[in-house]
């Protein structure tokens, strides 16, 4: 898969070279080169984090996520984008979501090495440890927004609506507990069971989370009101691989 990938690369390389020794001036290969430059992915620096604004970053997530549901990737050459910021990390977003394997931030957003900062938790839930992981993040390290991303599907949702007991994760659960409490009706059924109601209880949960961030950090409060950074909630579709923002 790998050679697969350096011999297309090489051959894309090879391609678009003699597209501009065939046409050099035209319009054609002007385009050419274009359409080169813009599959192949950047990695972020400090000029670049400093001119993306909280609107920009949201955008380079939607555009990103597009590109994954639509299979068109950026050219990454991790290794090089390894070397590029071993230095230093010039992250343009942060993001709160679950450890579920299906859900992983970079692949679903397209995004490659120093590009954003991952909290993952089951639940996609936030505690004080987390709060001070996305102050680093904002605030020392230069982030533009915080994207708290839930999932359909979500089993730690699940064991939250059926109060699944078992060691530590009945604590973890306990976490998710206000979302379930805050979901109205459903009377008949308020379980996994009801994937409605799981819906109901992940939608909510993602808005108390980000309600809650505003509520327990001063630091990014402020950060979010003076348009330093923005502050959305998101959802994954486990179905689609599509993101929808709330
Ligand atoms: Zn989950």
């Amino acid at each position: 898969m790998k050679t697969i990938d350096i011999n297309r690369r090489k051959f894309l390389n090879k391609t678009g070279a003699a597209l501009v020794a065939a046409a050099a001036g035209s319009s054609l290969a002007l385009s050419a080169l274009q359409a080169h430059a813009d599959a192949a992915a950047m990695t972020q620096t400090k000029q670049s984090q400093a001119a993306t604004t909280p609107q920009k970053a949201l955008q380079m997530l939607k555009d990103g996520n597009a590109r994954f549901v639509q299979g068109k990737m950026l050219q990454r050459d991790l290794m090089q984008q390894v070397k590029a910021t071993a230095a230093g990390q010039f992250p343009f977003a942060a993001l709160v979501s679950c450890i579920d394997s299906r859900a992983s931030n970079e692949l679903i957003f397209d995004q490659g090495i120093g590009d954003i900062f991952s909290a993952r938790i089951a639940g996609n839930f936030v505690n004080d440890d987390i709060i001070g992981s996305l102050e680093f993040a904002c605030a020392a390290a230069g982030a533009k927004l915080i994207v708290v991303l839930g999932h359909t599907e979500c089993g730690a949702v699940k064991g939250a609506c059926d109060d699944v007991v078992l060691g530590n994760l009945t604590q973890t659960l306990a976490n998710i507990k206000p979302a379930v409490a805050a979901v109205p009706g459903f009377e008949s059924n308020r379980s996994s069971k009801n994937a409605k109601f799981v819906q109901a209880v992940s939608d909510t949960n993602v808005a108390l989370t980000v309600k809650r961030i505003r509520q327990r950090s001063p630091i990014l409060h402020k950060m979010a009101q003076k348009d330093e950074i923005g502050l959305r909630g998101a959802m994954y579709d486990v179905h689609t691989g599509k993101v929808s923002f709330m």
